[in-house]
């Protein structure tokens, strides 16, 4: 703040003021250009969704994708989530992100469906403004039913540590939107607190372990342990688990024979615009042979 910047000044000398407030005055200028240029992209749906396959370990079957949101943007190209959603979420405009998010998705998946390709979930990212808003059940029952997607086939992500945000009005929303059919994951999981006792209430369906322990796998032994750990976690509560970021043949080799259900990575695949998808989704995807 002002303040602080004031007293680093007086105590280090005019030039490092300069320094200083310049900086911040250039961080708040990006910020508030990237908001008024969201705003328009947001109107004229500047945005793609990339979607990245989950695999089944033993079957090698696509069973879900996960759907990545990019900002095609006029100048600039593409743009990757975390350079748009933190501010997009700062600046409040990250509920009509999201809601195109959740449209799209659901329109996107409906529409493989009908083509005749296999059907799979697709998981869509929740941030916690969409998460906590007393409408979301609402939303997303206008949105399948506009779409004619069948509920069983979309599942949100919410992040382990989102929903220890508020414990309470999580599992009142999660029993809402299982009770609507839907799938929910619980996202970087191992990276936010969960309490066990409240994992057990929570209606999850899957959790995702989170890519830092999983890049750490095999050679670091504690990193083997918390994955090991999350994956008997998720048997004993009966819930489904999946590794993301899984990068090589050692990580998936290490994740089978801990009998880890599903993974998500660049090793079997990047996430995709739509048209390769629906490919792979035709073709299938050759499994890494150890
Ligand atoms: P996430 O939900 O944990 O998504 C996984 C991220 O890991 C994706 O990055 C994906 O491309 C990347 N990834 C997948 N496999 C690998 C791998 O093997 N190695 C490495 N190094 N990375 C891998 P991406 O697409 O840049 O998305 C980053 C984050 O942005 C997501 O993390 C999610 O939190 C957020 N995000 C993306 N789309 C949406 C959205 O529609 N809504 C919201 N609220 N957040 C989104
Ligand atoms: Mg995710
Ligand atoms: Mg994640
Ligand atoms: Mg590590």
């Amino acid at each position: 703040n002002a303040d602080a910047a004031m007293y680093h000044a007086k105590e280090s000398g005019r030039n490092n003021f300069q320094f200083y407030t310049s900086d911040m005055n250039a961080r708040a200028y990006e910020i508030l250009a990237v908001e008024s240029q969201l705003r328009r992209a947001i109107e004229r749906e500047e945005f793609v969704l990339h979607y990245q396959p989950q695999v089944d370990m033993r079957t090698g079957r696509i069973v879900g994708a996960e759907a990545l949101i990019r900002w095609q943007h006029p100048e600039n190209g593409l743009v990757g989530p975390g350079k748009f959603i933190p501010i997009a979420e700062e600046r409040g405009l990250i509920v009509a992100i999201g809601n195109w998010v959740l449209r799209e998705a659901a329109r996107q998946n409906r529409a493989w469906q009908d083509a005749g390709l296999p059907p799979i979930a697709i998981a869509v990212n929740l941030s916690a403004l969409q998460f906590y808003r007393q409408d979301i059940c609402g939303y997303i029952a206008g949105v399948l039913a506009d779409t004619g997607l069948e509920a069983r086939y979309l599942e949100l992500e919410v992040t382990e540590s989102i929903i220890m945000q508020d414990v309470v009005s999580t599992v009142a929303t999660m029993d809402a939107l299982k009770s609507m059919g839907l799938k929910l994951a619980i996202d970087d999981f191992g990276t936010g607190y969960s309490s066990l006792n409240y994992l057990k209430r929570f209606k999850a369906d899957k959790l995702k372990v989170d890519r830092s322990f999983v890049s750490d796998v095999p050679g670091d032994p504690d990193d083997c342990a918390i994955t090991r750990a999350i994956i008997n976690l998720a048997r004993n509560l009966n819930l489904k688990v999946i590794a993301e970021g899984v990068e090589t043949v050692e990580q998936w080799q290490f994740l089978l024979h801990e009998h880890c259900d599903e993974v998500q990575g660049y090793l079997v695949c990047k996430p995709q615009p739509p048209a390769d998808m629906a490919q792979l989704l035709k073709a299938g995807l050759p499994i890494p042979k150890p």
